[in-house]
């Protein structure tokens, strides 16, 4: 790596692992579908591919097996392959559907699709996805996952 943070793509079996990627921060494309044909070049390009078989790790250059089963490991062994050390600041800036990076939201958009109370409390930290047009906001379920990284090392 040339100190730039890595992208990934994850093969259909680590939808969870594609998840908590993208709630860290880094770039990661999901095979929604099972792929029997050749994964398409333009997916691959510039980006990790993520697997569990070994037949498709070895089947394109520069991908990473994954090993564990369990999510945690799974975090775990990209971490020390990577050396990954995502900046807190960068957590939770990505749509969990479409790995869009989200954008801030001006009061006004928030005011039609965000619930008052949600409003009042965070009126600075709402986020909303140009793609998929869902909005974020801090709130107990972020820190119960801030506290599932945090009890993982990061
Ligand atoms: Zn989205």
């Amino acid at each position: 790596m040339d100190g730039r943070d890595p992208a990934f793509l994850a093969d259909v079996m680590l939808g969870r692992l594609a998840k908590w990627l993208r709630i860290l921060g880094y770039d990661t494309k999901y095979l929604a579908s099972t792929c029997a044909g050749p994964i398409p070049r333009s997916l691959l390009e510039g980006r990790v591919l993520l697997s569990r078989k070994k037949d498709t790790v070895a089947h394109y250059a520069g991908s990473f097996l994954i090993h564990s089963e369990k999510l945690e490991e799974q975090l775990k062994e990209l971490r020390e392959h990577y050396g990954l050390r995502p900046d807190r600041s960068r957590w939770f800036t990505r749509c969990l559907s479409c790995n869009v990076p989200l954008r801030k939201s001006t009061q006004e958009d928030a005011r039609e699709s965000v619930p008052e109370y949600v409003l009042y409390e965070n009126i600075q930290d709402i986020r909303h996805c140009p793609s998929c047009h869902r909005y974020y906001w801090p709130g107990t379920h972020r820190e119960k996952m801030f506290g599932q990284l945090e009890a993982l090392g990061f």
